[in-house]
């Protein structure tokens, strides 16, 4: 069975007996891969879908924000998973295995202990290297989808979006959107909107078929060359960033475990439009990093 008969297979089965869709982890390198691989099944279960970024969840009232306004059976995308510090990933586990919450109120004589029961919903984690994941977590995710697969998924979002909206599209207009907005870093959803809009402003009728050249023509209205100027000067990376690296990557190359001569590196090159994000960037040593630039 392959990552996407996996994933069907999961939806069918979970659609036929309105079950909660078990705890899967993606790995990827690719923001966007993974977001559409959760909207995917969102759209296809009919859930409400929430995305957040572990860096984000710092204490456990943060957490408890995130994980008590679920619905029953609802998608939560926890994009770098392995980025929550020691007493969140502590909760996190909890959730995961329980859907309990148990929280420390007050402090000294007052302090008390308050379990909260949660709303049975899915979490769907997102990772950029399978061994960056803590131990901990890695056995309550009931499976494992590897990135390259979900790539066919995100074109045969864009496809049923364009469709849903009475745009046709062919599956290689969805694959050639997807690729534009894989590369220039640009999140699917909200630009699919303003593709249809532009569309319908150049006269597009119901029904009809929706060409590359439209989209390569929207591309240019939309001003791709300006955000990429954008991207460049931000080259640098910030040092909230290389902290965040530095504290997941545990200051060792990622290759070759040394601890001199780090670098930090862009796991997707700059020139390939890899973003500055922590799930982007990783520690190496210096050699390991000429070894990669040669390959490249
Ligand atoms: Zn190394």
């Amino acid at each position: 069975m392959n990552d996407i008969e996996k994933i069907n297979f999961l939806i069918n089965s979970c659609k036929k007996d309105n079950q909660r869709f078990p705890h899967t982890l993606i790995v990827s390198e690719d923001f966007s891969l993974s977001e559409a691989f959760a909207l995917d099944i969102a759209s296809k279960l009919g859930r409400d879908l929430v995305i957040v970024n572990a860096a984000m969840i710092r204490a456990p009232g943060d957490m408890a924000e995130v994980v008590t306004n679920r619905k029953i059976n609802d998608l939560l995308l926890i994009e770098d998973i392995n980025l929550f510090n020691k007493e969140c990933l502590y909760y996190f586990c909890e959730i995961l295995e329980n859907f309990r919450l148990n929280l420390m109120i007050d402090s000294g004589f007052n302090a008390r202990s308050v379990v909260v029961n949660l709303n049975e919903f899915t979490v769907i984690g997102s990772i950029a290297k399978v061994h960056l994941m803590p131990r901990k977590l890695m056995s309550s995710f009931f499976c494992i989808i590897e990135g390259k697969e979900t790539r066919k998924i995100g074109a045969e979002t864009i496809y049923k979006i364009l469709n849903d909206e009475f745009i046709s599209a062919t599956k290689d207009v969805s694959e050639h959107i997807f690729s534009l907005t894989d590369s220039k870093r640009v999140e699917i959803k909200p630009f699919l909107k303003n593709l249809i809009s532009f569309c319908k402003l150049s006269g597009f009728q119901k029904n009809d078929v929706l060409t590359c050249d439209t989209v390569d023509e929207y591309f240019n209205f939309f001003g791709i060359s300006n955000f990429k100027k954008e991207i460049d000067s931000s080259r640098q990376v910030v040092i909230e960033v290389q902290r965040e690296v530095w504290k997941r990557d545990q200051g060792k190359c990622v290759i070759c475990q040394s601890q001199e001569r780090l670098e930090y590196d862009h796991i997707i090159p700059f020139s390939k439009g890899g973003s500055n994000t922590v799930r982007n960037i990783q520690l190496l040593c210096e050699s390991c990093n000429r070894e990669k630039s040669a390959k490249i």
